[in-house]
């Protein structure tokens, strides 16, 4: 069926015939009957990974085949989203290994976008847990794959971006949980020396994260709060909490109904969140205890609320810079403060070592802010795009839609050789999205 679709940034927006399927030879068929296509999950990256002129859904295809509740191990279809599981192993005692800032994707979006959470630094990325999966190619094949059997496969669609096959089954490791609860502490941080020293400080913590305001210049630049957290054992309940250790919590959601104009986003409104952000605790810190609801998906409470900014749509920038690169965070910070370009959701984050073939996080730190599209925006960030790569960094395609072929070149080392598993198991490009076309990613 025809229909306009947009990913979570709502930029852009294109006509798609979408489908759908239930069963693997449904899908099989289409592959037969179409041209080019993208698979597409809950369509929650930000920008043009999951769109096409064809798009196949994988909404539908999404049952649990199996689960091990003693040795907390999952197999499930692609198209079951986080939210699903939850409900389904939270109450058994066991948790997702990696989660993002949503629990409304799909299995199969966490893997090809390779997903990293709060414990990158401790856990590594969703791949790090996957024991096996089936691809569908362009061929209509099922090819199992996992770390020991075609890691070709395996490694090139971990952050492929849906561009060597259709992820089918997925087989994954669960993290065991006493309780559905988190100790979370939240400590605020003067100024960005403050922040680097305090996430060194607590790098033993299982999560972390902090929340920093862009728009503050002088002695308080890169002011953030720290939000850390682990998963709460039974004695760190109350009394009442200790009787169903295990609770789901409680679908509380609101509705932004409509797309708000796009002038209310400005650096004064902004400006003022940030000041009552900041100071929402008088304390430097606290410390509680609360559901993994609103520590891990704050943001889930307020469906749609990508619509706050605009028709227009915006833009999800997320880098990574080397450790050592410090100096780069400070550029970056800095020229966003002059632009008075400030993010209400700006997150910081460290991830630990990885080096995978194609995935996002190194060693480094990321930063994640959302800008409205705007004249001048894409110019900006395309200067931003340079102070990255100066440092050593690269761009999440996860939250992109505008970057240039040659910043993904230059930031992804790696690359070469994920162009050639493409010729392999995508000859024909059978597989191809927006982006996929953007980024010259098309085998030729
Ligand atoms: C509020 C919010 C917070 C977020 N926080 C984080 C975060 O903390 N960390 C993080 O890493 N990401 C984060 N994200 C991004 C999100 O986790 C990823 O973009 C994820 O891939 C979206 O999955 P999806 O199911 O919605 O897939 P889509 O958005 O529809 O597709 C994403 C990509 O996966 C491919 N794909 C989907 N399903 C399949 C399949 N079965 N087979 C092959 N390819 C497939 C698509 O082709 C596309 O390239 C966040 C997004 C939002 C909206």
């Amino acid at each position: 069926m025809k229909k306009d679709i947009g990913n979570w940034g709502n930029y852009p927006v294109i006509e798609s015939d979408e489908s759908a399927f239930t069963f693997t030879g449904e899908f099989q068929n289409y592959i037969k009957q179409t041209g080019a296509f993208i698979p597409r999950g809950n369509g929650r990256c930000y920008g043009d990974a999951s769109l096409a002129i064809n798009t196949i859904s994988t909404l539908k295809y999404n049952r649990i085949i199996s689960f091990d509740t003693e040795n907390g191990i999952l197999e499930c279809e692609a198209g079951l989203t986080l939210d699903k599981i939850l409900r389904v192993i939270v109450p058994k005692g066991w948790f997702l290994p990696v989660t993002p800032g949503t629990k409304f994707i799909t299995v199969g979006g966490a893997v090809a976008s390779d997903v990293h959470g709060k414990n990158h630094h401790i856990d590594g990325a969703f791949s790090a847990h996957v024991l096996e999966m089936d691809v569908i190619n362009a061929q209509g094949e099922i090819i199992t794959c996992s770390p020991e059997i075609n890691n070709d496969l395996f490694w090139a669609t971990c952050g492929g971006m849906g561009l060597t096959g259709m992820i089918s089954r997925i087989k994954f490791d669960l993290k065991k949980v006493e309780t559905s609860y988190i100790k979370q502490k939240q400590v605020k941080a003067r100024n960005l020396d403050e922040i680097i020293r305090l996430f060194d400080e607590y790098k033993h913590y299982t999560y972390s994260v902090a929340w920093i305001d862009c728009l503050k210049k002088g002695s308080q630049f890169g002011r953030s709060i720290l939000i850390l957290g682990e998963h709460a054992k039974t004695e760190d309940l109350s009394n009442h909490k200790q009787n169903v250790p295990l609770k789901l919590p409680k679908e509380k959601k609101i509705n932004f109904p409509f797309n708000l104009p796009s002038f209310v986003l400005n650096k004064w409104t902004i400006r003022i969140f940030n000041f009552f952000y900041y100071h929402k605790n008088f304390k430097k810190e606290i410390n509680n205890v609360v559901s993994y609801e609103p520590f891990f998906y704050p943001l889930d409470a307020i469906l749609h609320w990508n619509r706050g900014y605009g028709k227009k749509g915006f833009i999800q920038y997320q880098f990574v810079l080397p450790l050592e690169s410090k100096q780069g965070l400070v550029e970056i910070l800095n020229r966003i403060s002059n632009k008075g370009l400030g993010s209400f959701l700006a997150v910081l984050k460290v991830f630990g070592k990885q080096d995978n073939l194609i995935s996002f996080p190194m060693e480094g730190f990321t930063l994640a802010m959302d800008f409205p599209v705007r004249k001048g925006l894409f110019e900006f960030l395309d200067e931003l795009d340079q102070i990255v790569l100066q440092y050593g960094g690269r761009l999440y395609m996860s939250k992109d839609a505008r970057m240039k072929p040659e910043v993904l070149q230059s930031g992804y080392p790696h690359l070469p050789e994920f162009k050639r598993i493409l010729e392999k198991y995508n000859p024909e490009n059978k597989f191809r999205s927006l982006q996929s076309e953007r980024l010259d990613l098309l085998v030729k």
